[in-house]
């Protein structure tokens, strides 16, 4: 039979190999994983694995069953397209179809490398370091006020920390949201007790403490820091495996990679969205569950001579943070109308962006409903009113 290889046994890795057998692969499915860990979901380590109300995170998938085999603590090291190998710590592996989900990896404070309390939170054994800096309710600094720096203060906060939260950007969320849609943001912050220092920068960490660039110093049992991810893919320099600026895998409409039976997918790889017209780079959990159903379409459909249909999703993700329920879908830079509904310094409100008549994306804060109907309206790309939209009262329908 056929050999797929999955190198990465994340979320999107996992999937990729599940997908496959849903889809009646009958082939050998090898998922080769770095981290020695039982394959785990991520979301849960800013959230109730941090606070220590779940305990672990791990997939209930039966691997077994699905006739997978997981090697775990094996590191993928290069790929040699023409020979159709995979060069691992453990030796080389043989595929006939390779699949990269190799993720992403959190970027590190310059300065910062091997300085003790210093902390990134990607994996689990990074929450596992962080909870005792919960229980222990140590005051933290959290530099990015990021997705992730806000979920890690919404924690620490909840565990009784005191929370300072750095940015360098003058608002939450600077790289993700507008300046007026992120604006209410920064009043959860001070709601939940947390610190908020805009406009500023980490100068050094010292131990016990962390002076910023205005020279200020606070109080530190642990820097948290959160400002973005890049695809972990340098081990496939000199594989001839096109990459782009931020390192990520340059797939294709079904998620292929630029050299024959290699797949890239999730937060390692980019695509080009017809519906958006630009590449994509997602770092979000819904993009590795969808990815992974492409992929095993393409690899089956290429024995069987019928394409995959192109993967072209509306993305979707959720962050929980300061006691509200966050979602967005679609991508907004495609907009050039901003509609709200419902006032931004209440706890739900909806953000709306349309391009002509069409909604192209939107951020419910609390609005879970708006979110599941605004998301069906940007698949059908049906026209709206935008006055209709308007009113919070109303549901989101096409006109
Ligand atoms: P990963 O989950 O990063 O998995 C890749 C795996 O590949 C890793 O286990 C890594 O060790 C392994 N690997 C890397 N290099 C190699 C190599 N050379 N050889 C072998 N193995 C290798 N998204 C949301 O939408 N909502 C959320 O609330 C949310 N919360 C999050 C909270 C945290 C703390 C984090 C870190 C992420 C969160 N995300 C969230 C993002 C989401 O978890 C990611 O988008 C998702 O995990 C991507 O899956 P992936 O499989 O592509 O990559």
């Amino acid at each position: 039979g056929r050999r797929v290889v999955v190198v990465g046994a994340g979320m999107a890795g996992v999937q990729t190999a599940v997908a496959l057998r849903e889809q009646g692969f009958t082939g050998t499915v090898t998922l080769i994983g770095a981290e020695p860990h039982q394959p785990y979901d991520r979301p849960p380590l800013s959230k109730a694995i941090l606070l220590g109300t779940a305990e672990g995170s791990a997939f209930d998938v039966d691997f077994e069953a699905l006739g997978i085999e997981v090697r775990l603590g094996q590191e993928a090291l290069g790929v040699r397209p023409g020979a159709h190998l995979l060069d691992t710590s453990a030796g080389p592996v043989p595929y006939d179809s390779l699949v990269l989900a190799t993720g992403a990896e959190p970027l590190r404070l310059p300065g910062t490398e091997g300085v003790p309390g210093v902390h990134l939170l990607r994996t689990l054994d990074d929450a596992e370091r962080l909870r005792p800096v919960l229980a222990r309710q140590h005051d933290v600094v959290v530099v990015g006020a990021g997705w992730i720096g806000a979920e890690f203060a919404t924690a620490a906060r909840e565990a009784g920390c005191a929370v300072t939260v750095v940015e360098a950007a003058d608002r939450p969320l600077a790289g993700a949201l507008p300046a007026a849609v992120a604006a209410p943001m920064t009043g959860w912050y001070a709601d939940a007790g947390v610190v908020l220092r805009a406009h500023t920068r980490v100068a050094r960490v010292e131990p016990g403490a962390v002076v910023l660039d205005d020279g200020t110093r606070v109080p530190a049992g642990a820097v948290v820091v959160g400002i973005g991810a890049r695809p972990a893919t340098a081990w496939l320099a000199g594989s001839g495996i096109a990459l782009g600026a931020h390192g990520e895998v340059l797939a294709d409409d079904r998620l292929r990679a630029s050299v024959p039976d290699v797949h890239a997918v999730g937060d390692c790889a980019s695509f080009p969205s017809a519906r958006y017209g630009e590449r994509l780079l997602v770092h979000h959990w819904d993009n590795a569950l969808q990815g992974p159903r492409t992929v095993a379409a393409d690899i089956i459909g290429a024995a069987g001579g019928e394409p995959a249909p192109v993967y072209d999703p509306v993305p979707y993700f959720w962050s929980e943070q300061f006691g509200r329920f966050v979602q967005y879908a679609g991508h907004h830079p495609a907009g050039d109308t901003v509609v709200r509904r419902g006032d931004p310094t209440g706890p739900a409100w909806t953000v709306c962006w349309l391009r002509a008549d069409r909604l192209v994306a939107l951020l419910a804060v609390g609005r879970p409903r708006d979110l599941a109907q605004g998301r069906r309206l940007i698949e059908s790309g049906a026209a709206l009113d935008p006055v209709l939209l308007a009113d919070p009262a109303r549901p989101l329908k096409a006109a």
